[in-house]
């Protein structure tokens, strides 16, 4: 007699399945309409963008990738800041020139118009001299690997463009003494010693091997002497308000997430994995005692940005809001959330904006823009 075999245990479903559909749940009505969209650009190839190394001693590299026909995103988002400064200062003077008698300045000297007349935020989101490669929208070009120059440093570090956008937003400025809360591996700590302004820069993140692999970038990208500037340690990020409170000028609080790209596309390391679905419903807790310890990291008059690269608004708002009302009420910190929308309009040639966050920017994954995702909220420490 035919005897049926049964499986002792349930087949497992792939970890990639289950988080698409819990996406499928959650984001369908958080996204609503876009999210068909943006589910499509989750799973498919990512776009990158080449951050440029300014330690490097080649400098054909960026005549190579206009060559390439890829173009800096960041000095473009100037360029436009500038032009919609110019604009604005031509209206004015026509404005006063129809009032009453009074010098009007010729476009030629308007267009001359300095940084300094531009709005505070709109000259606040680009004195960096961060500078990032990508391909147009539509183009998916692909960039060649990282070349060594003469000195051993490799030319550019291939990373989501996106996420330079919480680097740029928390501009950071000459002599600044800056904390990466969660630096490993060190995409976002090598864009904040591009800036060139960082005084004293702490690296921390709490896992020793993605610690390594910070060095090794550090290592790769990075002189000897400015290296030295920089103190990578491993700590419990939640802890450093014992270690350090009141004393950064600006933080940067890139907590971990869902990785919500990578937990639709890899297996590997995924954080839908049954045996982590309690590490993955305390994300909000640990991302909101990291916001914590990176607001009492900050001095008064400081600044921090917490970024994630998950679309959950469970992790992205709520958790700035719990930690606003928590400094108040159990610290006594005010702490002021920033307007961050002029960088929509700075850089929506290349990323696609969710228009309808209450605090904060979301870049969304789109076929035409593959970045993201990747939610940024600046916070200043009154
Ligand atoms: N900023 C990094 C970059 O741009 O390459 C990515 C950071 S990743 C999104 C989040 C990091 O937080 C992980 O490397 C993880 O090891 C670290 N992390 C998790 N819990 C932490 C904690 N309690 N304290 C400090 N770091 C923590």
């Amino acid at each position: 007699r035919y005897k049926e075999k049964w499986a002792a245990t349930a087949p497992r479903i792939p970890c990639t399945r289950l988080a698409l559909h819990h996406f499928d749940m959650s984001y369908s009505l958080q996204l609503k309409d876009l999210w068909p969209s943006v589910r499509a650009g989750l799973l498919c190839e990512q776009k990158y963008g080449a951050l440029l190394n300014n330690f490097s001693a080649d400098d054909y590299v960026s005549q190579e990738l206009e060559l390439m026909n890829a173009t800096d995103f960041v000095s473009e988002g100037f360029k436009k800041a500038q032009q919609g400064a110019a604009a604005e200062e031509v209206r004015r003077e026509e404005s006063r020139s129809q009032e009453g008698p009074g010098k009007v300045r010729t476009v030629m000297q308007t267009e001359a118009v300095t940084q300094a007349e531009m709005s505070p935020p709109l000259r606040a989101s680009i004195s960096s001299n961060i500078k990032c490669y990508t391909y147009s929208r539509g183009d998916i070009t692909r960039f060649r690997p990282a070349r060594q120059d003469s000195l051993g440093l490799l030319d550019y570090y291939l990373m989501d463009a996106a996420s330079l956008l919480p680097v740029l937003a928390l501009n950071v400025q000459r002599g600044d003494l800056v904390l990466d809360l969660c630096a490993a591996p060190g995409g976002k700590t090598l864009a904040l010693l591009q800036t060139g302004f960082c005084g004293h820069l702490a690296a921390n993140d709490i896992s020793i091997s993605r610690t390594k692999r910070l060095y090794s970038i550090l290592n790769s990208y990075i002189p000897k002497d400015i290296r030295e500037t920089v103190s990578v340690t491993s700590y419990d990020g939640r802890d450093w308000e014992q270690l350090e409170g009141d004393t950064f000028h600006k933080v940067l609080v890139d907590v971990p997430c869902t990785t919500d790209r990578h937990s639709v596309m890899e297996e590997e390391n995924n954080i839908f994995h049954k045996r982590r679905t309690k590490e993955r419903q305390m994300l909000p807790m640990l991302q909101l005692q990291l916001l914590m310890a990176g607001i009492l990291a900050t001095k008064p008059g400081g600044e921090v940005v917490y970024s994630t690269c998950s679309l959950s608004s469970l992790q992205n708002e709520c958790v700035i809001e719990r930690a606003v009302d928590i400094a108040e009420t159990q610290f006594n910190i005010s702490v002021h959330v920033e307007d961050l929308s002029h960088f929509r309009m700075l850089f929506q040639d290349t990323f696609s904006f969710f228009t309808d966050c209450r605090l904060g920017e979301l870049v969304l994954p789109h076929l035409t823009a593959n970045f993201g995702p990747m939610y940024f909220c600046k916070l200043r420490r009154v």
